[in-house]
């Protein structure tokens, strides 16, 4: 187990006009799990293929602790692997494929038959050990590839790209709690690449969230959830994702339109802000005073376990998410609360400031 620190790296596929994944300095810490989340080609496989050294950065160094790897091809750096289509080698079993990585590397027979059945009882793959691969399913399949990504016991670092997206949703549940008691046990370094954000918040120590190539902000997932630092992680976490409202900072007071919404909470010089809010916090109230503001209500989604009350502050909208059963009606005027320490303001979609 290592940190892994990248200084300054970043690449580029085209001589430097567009960064996959921008100059960066950063360090994933030994033993911990991460999950790497971010939309489709925000640089996650790049970023996860520079550690693993099957892309060299355009700049920047990469070490293993106190060991420049930066030139070291794959196959030095002592990294597990698996990618997003399994690949599994057909014909064998699946017990040859789970022990493939452990016979490589000339592991006791004992120890082999020991990593194997350990690993495969985890996964749920004890039943099927004898089975050959290409007579499982596709999801199956890619179990059995994370199994012998996670066979090895003594690696720098476990890398997971989007290791569950054909496997059964009910069964993917079940297996990221496997992974974390594997990961409890083997203490690994494990980053997890997933553009889905309920696999990152269920499973990860810290959730690295990554938008066009570069770390917006990084935390545990409470932290990313109550407290964005990004307007993009207030959007891309959460479901639905942030409320913002434009809104104007006058002498420490914030107004939407004419309504004043709340007082600054830090020394904020005056000037156009978003108000960011998450549709759990906005309160709907009775009480049509000050500090708040009219909303009108367009619509609302009963969910079962909750409402979801659409509205327009102007014309922008603002979601309530309320108890089930509220008796709102489309049309109608309400009143929103934005509670205090729960409702952030954003200058450039970066965290300036709160209420
Ligand atoms: P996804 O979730 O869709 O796999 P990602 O977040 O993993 O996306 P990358 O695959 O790292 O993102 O891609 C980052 C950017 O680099 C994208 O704009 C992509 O088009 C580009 N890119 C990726 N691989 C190459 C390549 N081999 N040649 C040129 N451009 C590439």
């Amino acid at each position: 187990m290592a940190d892994i620190r990248l200084e300054g790296v970043g690449h580029s596929y085209d001589g430097g006009r567009t960064w996959a994944v921008k100059p960066m300095t950063w360090t994933w810490h030994s033993s911990r799990a991460y999950a790497l989340l971010g939309p489709s080609g925000c640089g996650k496989t790049t970023l996860l293929n520079i550690i693993s050294g099957l892309i060299t950065p355009s700049v920047g160094q990469i070490f293993f602790d106190d060991r420049e790897v930066t030139g070291v091809p794959t196959a030095g750096r002592n990294i597990a692997q698996v990618f997003q289509f399994p690949v599994l080698y057909e014909e064998m079993s699946v017990y040859d494929n789970l022990a493939f990585p452990l016979r490589n590397r000339k592991v006791p027979k004992q120890e082999i038959d020991r990593r194997v059945r350990q690993v495969s009882e985890l996964l749920g793959l004890d039943h099927l050990l004898r089975r050959r691969s290409r007579r499982l399913d596709a999801g199956r399949q890619q179990i059995v590839s994370l199994g012998r990504g996670l066979v090895r016991a003594e690696v720098a670092a476990v890398l997971l790209d989007e290791p569950l997206t054909v496997v059964d949703p009910a069964l993917k549940w079940t297996l990221r709690s496997k992974l974390k008691e594997i990961h409890r046990d083997t203490g690994h370094t494990l980053i997890y690449v997933t553009h889905d954000q309920t696999e990152a918040l269920t499973f990860a120590d810290e959730v690295v969230v990554l938008n066009d190539g570069a770390i917006v902000q990084a935390g545990e997932p409470a932290e990313l959830f109550l407290s964005p630092a990004h307007e993009f992680v207030g959007h891309f976490i959460g479901s639905p994702g942030m409320n913002v409202v434009p809104a104007e900072v006058v002498g420490g007071v914030v107004r939407v339109g004419q309504s004043d919404v709340g007082a600054v909470t830090n020394e904020l010089p005056p000037g156009p802000v978003r108000i960011g809010v998450r549709p759990e916090f906005v309160r709907i109230t009775e009480a049509r005073t000050s500090p708040g503001v009219a909303a009108k209500v367009t619509g609302i989604d009963r969910m079962g376990a909750y409402d979801l009350v659409h509205t327009l502050v102007g014309e922008h909208p603002v979601i309530a998410k309320t108890e089930a059963g509220t008796s709102y009606q489309p049309d109608t005027v309400e009143f929103l609360h934005f509670p205090a320490d729960r409702t952030f303001l954003f200058r450039d979609e970066v965290r300036c400031g709160a209420l």
